[in-house]
Parts: structure tokens; sequence; C-alpha cells
């Protein structure tokens, strides 16, 4: 859309947008590209609320000029995260100053005052990092790395490591692009060692996190806000009385859901006088500036209360399979631990439907261990192969697969895949006797119906298509919901990758990732009539409700849409 942009990348910051850009065009010294590209000099080095946006799309006719810097705002910054549990009038009024000057911004979102601090340097997810290089050939910093609080990358779990670019420094002026020179593999990591409950619930926060980039929810006011905590607060049985929260009760129903997490993360700490804490303060009456991960965390703690409490030594369930091999790794898919005793330590063996098996040892003081790979499963050989085809190393193949190399040439072996590779195989290769047995029997399955086809190079081109696919879609007007089907229509015969689900992996994971929320579609949708009722003059909110197909729950968003757009238009006048 925007004339001297390339075109953004999934979760990508318009910091990293202009950063890329400026790498394309080979501009080692960016000061005279830069004051071309923005008519004034650094104009949006900010990273997480950049401003005089309106600069930047100054080339586009006029009607086109506020939905782009909106589309900007939404997708490329951290504005839907920072406002998210704020009133529509912060809302517009933070949207409004990112046009022009953003002075003054961070202290009306008390972004001064929270203890909850904002990265200094860029954060990258190293595996996020390997599949960017691998799919497109050149890194950008995703923003869902950079939120505050957040430690480790929404989508693989894995910790995230801290780069050398700092873009509050010196150089404020100046914009870094992701590579491997600024991401080190050295890099320092965001969080040393934790327990694995707490990994699991540290993943679970920045998955919510990255969802209010994704899909903010409607707006409310504090004193709404207050009130609906409390009546949520009562059905969970944690009030006294109609006005009096139970405070021990609450703490620990929040303990119990967030575990060492709130210990983790500078400015979630509850302190000693919990009466005094975060928690206590942003359930009474109108209480204002709290951070959006009280928020999310307190109210994560309501959705999950009710309910027996029983024991589970490895937190409830379901897990995610670690099985780098499969398209659902990461996905919390394992429903099932089944638990061993030998004298104080349990063991919870986790097993996928995938043949994915993995161990965790959990100490009698409460020591959770890391994961423990155990068996590969019927993906490996697959992966294997496909990974000899490519002309990959030992080691890049391992680590890849999650594996050390003895133990990749050990399991190879066992599945009876040729590997082109030396290595003496770890341990004994005459594998279990149950194991034979499974392997045999998948050996024999797989040679009836080998593929003649090179799945590897159709998931590719697929995984291709799909991402330019749904681009087309989202581009549509009226607009047009993005969904798994709708997508997979345009660029095959009907329900033809699902049926491959497990030969197109790459494919599978763009349809998932382009696939648009119900919620998330109804904002698109709004917005979109809210923009042709402006035309047509007609602005009365039924109206706009029912053109846009929405139910009558939408109504105060619909109004708040309309008004948010009134006021625009008063200020721009
Ligand atoms: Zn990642
Ligand atoms: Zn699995």
């Amino acid at each position: 859309m925007l004339c001297h942009l390339p075109d953004r990348r999934e979760q990508e910051l318009l910091y990293s947008v202009v950063a890329r850009c400026g790498r394309y065009l080979q501009a080692p010294e960016a000061g005279p590209f830069m004051r071309e590209l923005l008519g004034r000099r650094w104009a949006i080095a900010g990273v997480g609320l950049p401003g005089h946006l309106a600069t930047l799309v100054r080339d586009q006719p006029d009607h086109a000029r506020d939905a782009a810097v909106d589309r900007l705002i939404d997708d490329a910054t951290l504005f839907p995260f920072h406002t998210a549990f704020m009133p529509i009038e912060v809302r517009s009024q933070v949207r409004e100053a990112m046009r022009g000057d953003v002075c003054g911004i961070y202290t009306k979102l008390g972004l001064a005052t929270f203890k909850v601090r904002p990265p200094e340097r860029l954060r990258f997810c190293p595996d996020c990092l390997d599949a960017m290089k691998a799919d497109f050939g050149d890194a950008w910093w995703r923003r869902d790395h950079q939120l505050p609080g957040v430690l480790v990358c929404s989508v693989h779990g894995t910790v995230l490591r801290i780069s050398d670019v700092d873009p509050g420094d010196g150089n404020r002026h100046s914009f870094v692009a992701a590579s491997r020179l600024v991401c080190r593999p050295d890099a320092d990591v965001a969080i040393g060692s934790v327990f694995y409950e707490d990994m699991v619930r540290l993943v679970e926060l920045a998955r919510l996190a990255t969802a209010l980039l994704d899909a903010p929810s409607a707006a409310m006011d504090h004193a709404d806000r207050g009130e609906a905590y409390r009546t949520r607060l009562s059905d969970a049985g944690l009030m006294r009385s109609a006005r009096k929260v139970d405070h021990p009760a609450l703490f620990d129903a929040f303990l119990a859901r967030w575990g060492g997490v709130p210990d983790l993360i500078p400015g979630l700490d509850l302190g000693d006088d919990r009466e005094r804490s975060w928690l206590a303060a942003i359930v009474r009456t109108g209480r204002r500036g709290a951070h959006p991960l009280h928020h999310l965390m307190l109210s994560a703690m309501l959705d999950g209360v009710g309910g027996g409490r029983v024991d589970r030594p490895f937190g409830a369930g379901p897990w995610p399979c670690r099985n780098p091999a499969a398209d659902h790794h990461g996905s919390e898919v394992i429903d099932d631990v089944v638990i061993r005793r030998d004298r104080g330590t349990l063991y919870g063996d986790f097993a996928c439907a995938c043949g994915y098996l993995y161990t965790v040892a959990r100490q009698p003081d409460g020591t959770v261990g890391e994961p423990r790979f155990r068996r590969f499963g019927q993906l490996l050989a697959p992966a294997l192969r496909s990974a000899i085809e490519r002309g990959g190393t030992l080691r890049g193949t391992a680590r890849a697969l999650g594996l050390d190399p003895k133990t990749l040439m050990r399991e190879a072996a066992i599945a009876g895949v040729t590997v082109p590779w030396n290595a003496k195989p770890s341990g004994a290769v005459t594998p279990a006797k149950g194991i034979v047995a499974e392997t045999a029997k998948t050996t024999r399955v797989r040679r009836r119906v080998r593929p003649k086809r090179n799945w590897f190079s159709i998931d590719t081109r697929l995984a291709r298509s799909a991402r330019q696919a749904a681009q087309v879609v989202v581009a549509e007007l009226p607009p047009v919901r993005v969904t798994f089907a709708e997508v997979e229509r345009r660029i095959a015969k009907r329900d033809w990758v699902s049926k491959r689900r497990m030969k197109l992996p790459r494919t599978v994971e763009v349809l998932r990732n382009v696939v648009e929320e119900t919620d998330g579609f109804r904002r698109r949708r709004l917005k979109w009539q809210v923009a042709e009722a402006v035309r047509t003059g007609d602005l009365r909110a039924c109206e706009v409700l029912r053109a846009a197909g929405l139910p009558m729950s939408w109504l105060p968003t619909v109004r708040g849409a309309i008004a948010s757009l009134r006021d625009r238009a008063r200020m721009a006048a």
C-alpha cells in the first residue's frame, strides 16, 4: 500500500519495515534516505508507539490516508496492546496523536509509571529467525516479541533472546534491521532457568498478550470494567459481601493459576503487603492505569476458577507436543499424562498421537525438570528423508529435529533410514523389544503407500500460494472473512489440503496463521461499513449494525466506532 515501504511480514513492527527498506536500498548512512522517505528527519524511530505516521502515507490519495494510517497503527505497532484496557476516548486520542506528535501519550497511558518495563533492546526468537531465513531469506522484528513483560515466543514457546539493537540509545535515529549480525546465536536470554510449569504459564501469558495485538476487545470505561470484575469475582465465590473482596481467597486462586510467574516478571510481583498490591488495587472500584498484563492475568484466572481441586503434579493439561517434525509442534494436543513413581520422584510420560513421547520428572521437593526426549514416532523417517534430499548436514538436521547428533543417528538406524552422515549412534543400536515391533510395522505400511510425489516442493509452492491468496481475500471489498476453507478454495480443490494435512505441514501452518477470528473479522467489517455510512450520509448505529451483519451485542461498539470517527472528523476540521 505504501509506495516506499516493502510489504509487511507477519507481526512485523513498522520500525522493522523501515529498517528493511533501508537495507534493500543499500543505504548504510540512513540520513538522506529517511529524510526523503519521511519528509522530516527521524520521524518514527519510536518502536512501540511511533508518531508522525501521517507523513508516511502522504503519497496516497486523500481519501485513503486515514485508513492507511489506521492499518499501520493496528497491524504494525504496539497500540492494540497498550490501549487494550483503555476507554474509547483514550484510544481515539492516542490514535490521533500517532498521526502526528506523540509527546504526552506515554503519560496518558501511564507508561512512565508502570513497573512492567518495555525491553530496552529489541528481542528475537531463534526459532522464528530460522523460519524467517528459510521462508523469506531475511529476518524482521516481530512486534509480539517486544511486548513489555513477555519473555517467550508466543509461536514457539522459546525463551526470547536480547539482540544488540537498542532503538532508544544514542542512535535514536537509526533503523537497524534484524539479522544474524545483531541477533547473535550467543545472545543473552530474556529469562534464565524456570520451572517447567511456570514456563508453560509464561507461554500462555505470551499468547494472551499477542492475542491483544491481533484481536483487541471492545473498549470499556474503567468504572464498567471494575464492575464487571466484581461480578465475576462474585460468581467465582471470591467476594465476602456485595462490596468486599475476599482477599486471601483471591490471592490463593491467583497464585494457583499463575504459580511463580508474578515473581519472574518485574512489576507483577505481589509484594508482602498484599492489600496494597496491584491485584488488590485492580479489583477496587474504577481502578485506573493498571498494566495490560495485570488485566490479562486477573481475567485468565477468573476464566479458570470453579470446579474441584485435583492434585495434578504436572499442572492441568493439555500439554504441548514437542515433535519438531509435526505440524502441531508446540500446540497443546496431549490430553493424558501417564505418571510413574520411582522412590520419591514422579515421572510423567507425555505421548502424542503422532508417536512422539517425552518424559518430565518431578522431584519430591516439587522441582520439575526439563522435558526429556524418549521416542520420535513415525514422523521421523519422512522428515529425515526430506532433510537428506535438501542436502542437510547431520548437525543442522539434528538441531531442527531437537535431537543431539548421536541420538539422531540411533533413531535413524531404528527407523531404518540410511543416512549419508558418519557418527557413532548413541547407546545400543538394537532397540528395545516394544520399539522393534512398532518400527517394523510402520516400515511395512510405509513401503506399501510410499508417495511418488515430491511433497516437500508441493508443500512449499502451496504455502506460498496460500499466503498470496490470503492477501487477496483480505483486500476484497466488501470484506470477506479469511477462513481456512476460503483460502483453500482459492489454491486447490475443496478439502484437498485438509485431506493431506500430514503431507503439507507448511501450507497448513500458513492457513492456520492467516485465519481470521470472528471478532477480528467483525471489527474489519464494521470499519468498512462505517466508512460506507459516512459516504452515504446515513450514520444511524442500528442501520450500520444491520448492514454489517453484526449481532445486537455489538451496538455499543458500533456507536463507539461512529463516535470516534466523528471526533476525528471534528479534530481534522
Ligand atoms: Zn519463535
Ligand atoms: Zn505430536
